[in-house]
């Protein structure tokens, strides 16, 4: 069978050679004649897949001195609570983007006081909100640079008078980022890192250990550091799959790399959807995200016809959310242009066919 044009929203689309080395580490681990499914977490192979996904990770994102790289479960979500158990004091401020910021206020919540400082939920999260103020006594400003779900995208971040903590999920490796503005950034790799199950933890270490509260081990980023996150046996096959990916994004030319393929992809697309009659787009254009493109159909009634379109095509994973509906097509690093043109293709098809129609 020929491979599909996977546009899945995540856990998505991973190199074909990172499936491969992948498998191999199922079958062979560095030579060791085991599984890495059934060796040691602590055994001296395992050790170093773990420091050299931590010493990849420090290189292609430019990650200063003084931050630790953590390999957690959990999801993404699990983060949503964990930054308000470590860093919440007095105040949490948030920008409120889309469903993963309004979860992580919700779970900040269960912890004490949060201020939305901004939220773009009265337009249906199509925008990024803009001239907020992030008030200096709160003890963090946690954003989302890539709202998944409805598209949008942070083209900048603001300058904060406090720690910056942000959730890179669907678009961490696909741009260059300035690490040391942030004094938390986390991950869940199943977007653009790796397959599901571990989440990257980058955390500079002076911004901990100022809260009263107590913090259970689990959710104690302390705790994880001291025990060179190792204090609960870590996803050890998603850690080793995820530097299979690392290693290929470095081989093809590292983030710089990744953001050029994310801009003529996502360049690509926008202009069929501003240009065929078709369709259009869902998301303000100065905001719109490389990573995850929305669209509509202008015409409702089209849509089984427009579904048989792509599917004929090979073309798997562009129907929207279930909570925004129409298409996304999702983008990610591993995503060859030649996918993007095929559904290019199909647009511009089924254009053509309706004017004759
Ligand atoms: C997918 C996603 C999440 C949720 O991640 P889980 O690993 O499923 O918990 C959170 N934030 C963003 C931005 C996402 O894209």
């Amino acid at each position: 069978m020929s491979k599909l044009h996977n546009f899945s929203a995540g856990p998505s689309i991973l190199p074909q050679e990172a499936i491969e080395a992948s498998m191999e580490g199922i079958r062979n681990f560095a030579g060791t004649g085991l599984s890495v499914l059934e060796v040691s977490h602590r055994g001296k192979e395992f050790v170093a897949v773990v420091e050299e996904t931590q010493a990849i990770i420090k290189e292609l994102l430019g990650v200063p001195e003084g931050y630790e790289i953590l390999f957690l479960g959990g999801g993404a979500s699990t983060q949503f609570l964990m930054v308000a158990y470590n860093l919440l004091e007095t105040k949490g401020a948030y920008l409120k983007t889309g469903v993963w910021a309004a979860n992580a206020v919700k779970e900040a919540k269960y912890l004490g006081n949060v201020e939305v400082v901004a939220s773009s939920e009265d337009r249906n999260y199509s925008y990024i909100p803009k001239g907020y103020t992030i008030p200096s006594d709160a003890d963090y400003f946690h954003c989302t640079s890539n709202n998944t779900i409805y598209g949008s995208q942070m083209q900048s971040f603001p300058d904060s008078p406090v720690t910056m903590v942000c959730d890179m999920s669907s678009d961490i490796l696909s741009r260059r980022i300035d690490v040391s503005k942030f004094g938390l950034i986390y991950a869940g790799a199943q977007k653009n890192m790796g397959p599901a199950g571990v989440t990257v933890v980058i955390v500079r270490k002076d911004i901990l250990g100022k809260v009263t509260r107590h913090i259970p081990s689990m959710m104690n980023y302390q705790v994880h550091i001291d025990k060179e996150t190792m204090f609960n046996t870590p996803p050890v096959f998603p850690i080793f799959s995820m530097l299979q990916n690392l290693k290929w994004v470095k081989k093809v030319g590292g983030v710089d790399e990744m953001q050029r393929r994310a801009a003529a992809r996502a360049a690509l697309l926008y202009n069929e959807i501003d240009s065929n009659p078709l369709f259009k787009g869902t998301i303000d254009k100065e905001d719109r995200s490389q990573m995850n493109a929305c669209f509509l159909l202008s015409d409702e009634s089209m849509e089984n016809q427009f579904n048989a379109a792509w599917k004929e095509a090979g073309i798997s994973g562009i129907k929207g959310h279930r909570s925004a509906g129409g298409y996304r097509a999702s983008m990610y690093n591993a995503l060859p242009l030649e996918s993007v043109e095929a559904l290019v293709n199909v647009m511009r098809t089924f254009n053509a066919s309706s004017q004759s129609n």
